[in-house]
């Protein structure tokens, strides 16, 4: 069984102790790829260090998460082109709208949002899409710019069954993590609902530990939980979930390995 764990921060401090032993243990469970989202320039260079440390196996992406948003936006998202100048990345992000903490820098979160997206269609790589409290807000972004060649993962997908269909309908795919464990998460309800061909799995380690870990640090090697949570709720095996979505992240992610 082959696993891909689309979205996880290995490379954060919470794990320099015992990184070498968390990525054994997603050997062991069959997590083949490891995707490494980019928050802002505090971790970029710890990011670009686990990729270099795990070649193939970890994969990094580059871009501006909606919460570093400060007054220095301009100079971290000239940080991101300038990598991207310099060497391939599988995708653009984690990038989007967050309103739930602070709505200062709402215009600012547009505007990045919209830059690197024009950024990843230039490219030709997908995005991965953080959004909290701004579920409908990204999607009107995503409809927006909307061509062939924009597509991506709405990460940690909080939305319900109506905005599901509509990310589905733009070309989507819906990242599931450890939410869907959660009793009245009400994830379940939404995941039961959707075909498995626009599905991704990840972990959003150190975050969002699936139950029974929930409140606990969340590593990628859980991604099994999920998995099987997946499966239960659409009652089909796990192998049927595991090639699905593998299936799924190969096609947003392509083969792409490492590097340039
Ligand atoms: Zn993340």
């Amino acid at each position: 069984m082959e696993l891909i764990d689309t979205h996880t921060h290995l490379y954060q401090p919470v794990f320099k102790d015992d990184i070498s032993e968390v990525i054994a243990r997603c050997r062991d469970n069959g997590i083949s790829k490891l995707y490494l989202p980019a928050v802002d320039s505090e971790s970029h260079s710890l990011m670009l260090d686990l990729e270099a440390q795990f070649p193939g196996e970890c994969i990094a992406m580059m871009g501006l998460h909606p919460c570093s948003l400060n007054a220095d936006y301009k100079k971290e998202l000239a940080e991101v082109e300038s990598y991207l100048a310099k060497r391939k990345f599988c995708a653009i992000g984690e990038i989007g709208l967050d309103f739930y903490w602070d709505k200062t820098f709402t215009t600012q979160q547009y505007e990045a949002f919209e830059l690197q997206i024009k950024w990843a269609k230039e490219l030709n790589i997908p995005i991965v899409i953080h959004t909290r409290n701004a579920t409908s807000e990204a999607i009107e972004v995503i409809a927006k710019h909307k061509d062939d060649k924009l597509r991506g993962i709405f990460h940690c997908f909080s939305g319900d069954a109506a905005q599901a269909q509509q990310v589905i309908d733009l070309g989507f795919y819906l990242g599931i993590g450890g939410v869907v464990t959660f009793k009245n998460g009400g994830m379940d309800k939404v995941v039961e609902q959707v075909s498995l061909n626009h599905i991704v799995l990840e972990t959003d380690a150190p975050y969002l530990a699936p139950v029974p870990y929930r409140g606990k640090r969340n590593e990628s090697s859980y991604l099994n939980i999920i998995a099987q949570k997946i499966a239960d709720l659409h009652q089909v095996h796990i192998e049927k979930v595991a090639e699905a979505t593998t299936q799924n992240a190969i096609a947003i992610f392509g083969s792409y390995k490492y590097g340039n």
